[in-house]
């Protein structure tokens, strides 16, 4: 039957328009394909959006920038790492990428983003850092977790794949005062360069590093300590670095995506609120909003059935993708993750809210290309596959 579906309406679409096209093209023509010129503007364009007075360093993906962000603040072999269970592996198979180990803990029922209070009963004389992620896009409690790291001494990395753009307390997610900050450009995310992240810090000495661990370990001005007379073909290992860079093809894109952000935020916004208003009634929890005043990027559409629904999550996902209606599951909780669960011995019960919003959860279809009609068509599906 599903291949009967004409007209399947996707779960995610980006939207890319002819200026990050024509740009693309002329960095082909230019001949200049990998890290350049565009990559350099980017990450300057990218810095003036969120206000100034922070580096943002271009990379092939969040979880390059989360790896670079973490190996910057020093993490490794016997340190832990507090993090969310209710996120995307990328989150936490960085800690590993070090030696080191995740702590995971619970979700906040109202936000579904880390849980402070479970934050601070799980942290150890090992604990170093801490990696929230502002879950759909809707900040995590911020002003406590920071108060809670400078209490302890600890680092803190967001993951902001979701967050861009999203606010807490009225100020921007990038521009706090965490060490680290990084976002996904991955073709679902709020601005996509196909590939692509954003590692941004207020720590020149981190940005230092994070950019020569970014290529190789390079490090060119190691030379003009000596002499500004460096020839170009000079260069320095200091480090056994890795291949994170951005391509000029991919921040071509970047560039113009980054100018509609706010724009594309808007259309979210409005489609979520057709949702919330269509759903109203139905035995469905809609997703948490931002607190007021603060923005909330829309990145994500999480709801989830109530206990009145007469159908369960698995068979009304079936049921909408029977009538041609692509959604997805956000996410599986990483303590029922083989590998996660096995090597931390992690069971349900410890993590009891998220456990319960995963068996219940769907994320709807939210895009800016999604027409009115779309989210009506979504919306009568979701009707139906209620039954
Ligand atoms: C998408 C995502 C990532 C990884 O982003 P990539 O750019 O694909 O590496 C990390 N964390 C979360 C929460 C994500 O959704």
């Amino acid at each position: 039957m599903k291949n009967s579906v004409v007209n399947f309406l996707p779960f995610a679409l980006p939207e890319i328009g002819d200026e990050e096209i024509t740009e693309v093209v002329q960095a082909l023509r230019s001949g200049w394909v990998t890290t350049g010129p565009k990559a350099k503007q980017f990450e300057s364009d990218f810095a003036d959006y969120l206000g100034g007075g922070l580096e943002a360093i271009a990379v092939n993906s969040a979880t390059a920038g989360l790896h670079l962000g973490l190996e910057a603040m020093g993490i490794g072999s016997g340190d832990e790492v507090i993090t969310t269970t209710h996120t995307f592996t990328a989150t936490a198979e960085v800690i590993r990428y070090l030696g080191a180990d995740p702590v995971f803990v619970d979700v906040d029922a109202a936000t579904l983003c880390i849980d402070v209070d479970a934050v601070a009963r799980a942290i150890t004389p090992r604990t170093k850092a801490i990696i929230p992620v502002h879950f759909a896009g809707r900040s995590a409690d911020m002003t406590r977790l920071l108060a809670l790291a400078k209490q302890h001494g600890l680092k803190v990395m967001e993951d902001a794949a979701h967050a861009l753009p999203t606010t807490c307390d009225g100020r921007l997610i990038g521009t706090l005062e965490s060490d680290v900050t990084v976002f996904s450009f991955y073709a679902n995310k709020t601005i996509t360069t196909g590939e692509g992240g954003m590692l941004v810090t207020r720590d020149p000495e981190l940005a230092k590093r994070a950019r020569v661990m970014r290529l190789h370990g390079i490090n060119r001005d190691a030379f003009d300590r000596f002499t500004s007379k460096a020839p170009s073909w000079y260069y320095e290992i200091v480090a056994p670095g890795f291949k994170y860079n951005m391509t000029d093809i991919a921040a071509s894109m970047g560039i113009h995506q980054l100018k509609k952000a706010n724009a594309f935020q808007q259309k979210r916004a409005h489609i979520a609120a057709l949702y919330d208003e269509a759903l109203a009634g139905l035995p469905i929890v809609r997703p948490p909003h931002a607190a007021a005043g603060d923005v909330h990027s829309w990145h994500l559409y999480v709801t989830q059935l109530t206990d009145e629904a007469q159908v369960s999550r698995d068979v009304f996902i079936e049921r909408l993708f029977a009538q041609g209606i692509g959604c997805s599951v956000h996410y599986i909780p990483l303590h029922l993750q083989p590998y996660w669960r096995d090597t931390y011995k992690l069971t349900p019960e410890m993590f009891p809210v998220s456990q319960r919003v995963f068996e219940r959860t769907v994320s709807l279809p939210l895009y800016t290309r999604m027409s009115e009609a779309d989210v009506a068509r979504v919306v009568a599906a979701v009707k139906v596959a209620l039954g």
